[in-house]
């Protein structure tokens, strides 16, 4: 049995007093059990939430990283500069990165060989735009963005991590993919991986994003593929955010 995962995307939300408040309402939270759960907060906040949860089981993520290890990279962070503020990985080709920020399938791939080659976990975003699903494209555009860390680094490295499915069209619009219609993509997911190595996949942890909620949460999560979620809007709320976590 996969234990869920759920990771709280906070993007470019909070500021020290409020993230206090959020910080100190997740601690010891008692819906944790039984579900591995991690926040991916702003760098300039890791400090923050990694003292924060210093002693509970919650991990503490970035939300991009630099794929270099150090040098003349402004404004970027480095996997050792993740490590010294004990973060346990990163979020990689988030979709707001792919189009925001022009991160590519080769740059997403050589960000996840960074964290990996310091032992970190990556989890790996992928997805499709309204237009790419209306082209009949999504499975061809997650496979695409999927194999290009695959080919390169293996199944097994990828199942250390967690890949998730966010639809673009479904990211912080209030439409969520419906439980069948993730379920369809995650199991498509799941072969593409199960080619590679059938037992990694069978370990893998594919979670979706997209204007998760406490009140949709159980019923994506009844699915046979879909092993938790990422959750952006819904992560700034404590009590939404563990009723997620409950629901895994
Ligand atoms: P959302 O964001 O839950 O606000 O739709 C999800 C994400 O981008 O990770």
């Amino acid at each position: 049995m996969r234990q869920p995962w759920v990771g709280g995307n906070w993007k470019m939300n909070g500021l020290r007093e409020s993230n206090a408040a959020l910080l100190g309402a997740l601690k010891g939270a008692e819906q944790l059990a039984g579900v591995d759960v991690a926040i991916a907060v702003p760098a300039p906040y890791w400090q923050q939430a990694s003292e924060a949860m210093n002693d509970c089981a919650i991990n503490v993520m970035a939300q991009t990283i630099s794929p270099h290890a150090s040098g003349a990279y402004t404004g970027d962070c480095s996997v050792a500069m993740m490590q010294d503020f004990k973060l346990s990985g990163a979020l990689v080709g988030h979709s707001e990165r792919r189009q925001g920020a022009g991160e590519s399938d080769a740059l997403v791939a050589a960000q996840f060989a960074a964290l990996r080659g310091a032992g970190l976990s990556a989890v790996l975003c992928v997805g499709e735009t309204l237009a790419e699903r209306e082209a009949g494209e999504t499975l061809a555009v997650v496979s695409r963005q999927l194999v290009a860390v695959l080919e390169q680094y293996g199944a097994e490295a990828l199942a250390t991590g967690v890949l998730a499915y966010e639809p673009v069209w479904a990211i912080g619009t209030g439409l969520t993919a419906t439980p069948e219609q993730a379920q369809a993509v995650h199991a498509s997911l799941r072969a593409v991986v199960a080619a590679f190595d059938i037992n990694a996949a069978n370990a893998l942890r594919i979670v979706y994003g997209g204007s998760v909620k406490a009140d949709n949460a159980a019923g994506l999560f009844s699915m046979p593929d879909i092993d938790g979620a990422l959750v952006g809007g819904a992560s700034l709320s404590a009590s939404e955010f563990l009723a997620i976590c409950q629901a895994a």
